[in-house]
């Protein structure tokens, strides 16, 4: 069961790399972007992040993103994830968003982009009428253990999702990834096998990975 975003360094899951904090694991895909709640000399920062971007392991850009309740002024948040979604686009990886109350934000930000890459936001669990939104201009959507609790929006949205967009993580929380996949076969009435098939698959497109 791939695990599509945890901060954990284990097998079948995408390792996201904090610049600024971690380094280049030894093995296994990774992302690699400027969190929001880590801002420190973000134009160093950056600088680092353009060099490990071009490690063949680097599947995408980010977690990057918004966040209207913590990090930096918000601002200088959407500068710095404009300069991102550009990065993205120059290396052209897909790129895994952060986003906290700052849904239409990132919307205009995506509808003024011109962008050509998947965009996936990441640990979602907003309503039905920003997921449809959302859904309607093109994004991704990685769901978490919000799938745990059954009145949570990501419950709610989650058969809303084109099917082919959809991603499962841990987020590094107090859950495992084989809870939530259980968790999102029984809300989706799909067997547990197929929805890990599916999401395998999704990944090799998402990624054009082949092996
Ligand atoms: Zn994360």
């Amino acid at each position: 069961m791939l695990d599509f975003h945890t901060h954990d360094l284990k097998p079948n899951s995408v390792f996201n790399l904090i610049i600024g904090k971690d380094q280049v694991p030894e093995s296994g895909y990774f992302t690699a972007g400027i969190h929001p709640w880590f801002f420190e000399n973000i134009e160093q920062q950056f600088a680092e992040l353009k060099q490990i971007s071009q490690h063949k392991k680097c599947i995408a850009i980010g977690e990057c993103g918004l966040d209207k309740l913590k990090g930096a002024d918000i601002k200088i948040q959407i500068e710095v994830f404009k300069n991102h979604l550009q990065l993205a686009e120059t290396m052209s990886k897909p790129l895994i968003i952060h986003c906290v109350k700052a849904h239409n934000d990132l919307l205009e930000i995506k509808k003024k982009s011109g962008s050509t890459m998947p965009w996936v936001v990441h640990g979602f669990n907003q309503n039905p009428t920003i997921a449809l939104r959302l859904i309607d201009h093109g994004f991704y959507f990685s769901l978490g253990k919000s799938l745990l609790h059954t009145e949570s929006n990501s419950c709610k949205v989650l058969n809303q999702i084109p099917p082919e967009r959809l991603f499962l993580e841990t987020d590094s929380a107090d859950v495992t990834i084989e809870e939530v996949y259980k968790a999102a076969s029984e809300r989706l009435q799909l067997p547990l096998q197929q929805l890990v098939a599916n999401l395998q698959d999704n990944f090799r497109i998402l990624f054009k990975i082949n092996d």
